[in-house]
């Protein structure tokens, strides 16, 4: 058949090991891989449904974090973005508010964001509030999770589709 291109283009930012690579294998497979190589970017093309429609989405898994030339590509090339903190390590959520105005700055908007905090089942290990999360999310006005790609991540399918229906809301107003 036809080759049908993506609804959905959606890149996943955040520093190395807060678990993106772990988030997109879990909504893609829903299993959890302790072990993923984190020098490795890769794109995934993945077929789903939406509100009962079926959508195609491409998602893009970055690793590590030079705003390089091939970084703005991607930047270039994505819709939407997901950007992941881990809620035992600080510095991974101090670094988010610089990214989001390094993606405004790149496609010249207001981009389309969902805000994940994962690694919740480290409970004990907590760095970061879930206020501080919904708080720094209001203030990128977009929305907001807590999850965990290890213990269930019953969660993660829905913010997929909650970013992919702000892309679809954006694309028809524009
Ligand atoms: P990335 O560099 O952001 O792609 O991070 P990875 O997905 O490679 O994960 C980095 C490390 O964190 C790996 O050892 C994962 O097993 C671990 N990890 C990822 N998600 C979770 C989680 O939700 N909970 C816990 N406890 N560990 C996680
Ligand atoms: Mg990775």
């Amino acid at each position: 058949g036809k080759v049908r291109t993506a609804d959905s283009r959606i890149m996943i930012l955040g520093m190395p090991g807060v678990g993106k690579s772990a988030l997109v294998v879990r909504f893609l497979t829903n299993r959890f891989i302790w072990e993923y190589d984190p020098t490795l970017e890769s794109t995934y093309k993945h077929v789903t449904t939406v509100d009962d429609e079926q959508v195609v989405m491409e998602i893009l898994d970055t690793a590590g974090q030079e705003e390089t030339i091939q970084r703005e590509g991607g930047v270039r090339w994505a819709d939407g973005y997901i950007l992941v903190y881990a809620i035992n390590d600080r510095s991974s959520f101090d670094s988010i508010l610089s990214l989001k105005h390094y993606l405004d700055d790149v496609k010249k908007t207001n981009v389309q964001c969902v805000l994940v905090a994962n690694k919740v089942d480290l409970l004990h290990e907590r760095r970061v509030e879930a206020s501080e999360g919904e708080t720094l999310a209001q203030d990128m006005a977009c929305a907001f999770y807590e999850t965990s790609a290890s213990d269930g991540g019953e969660d993660i399918p829905e913010l997929f589709h909650e970013l992919h229906r702000e892309i679809r809301r954006r694309k028809m107003i524009e």
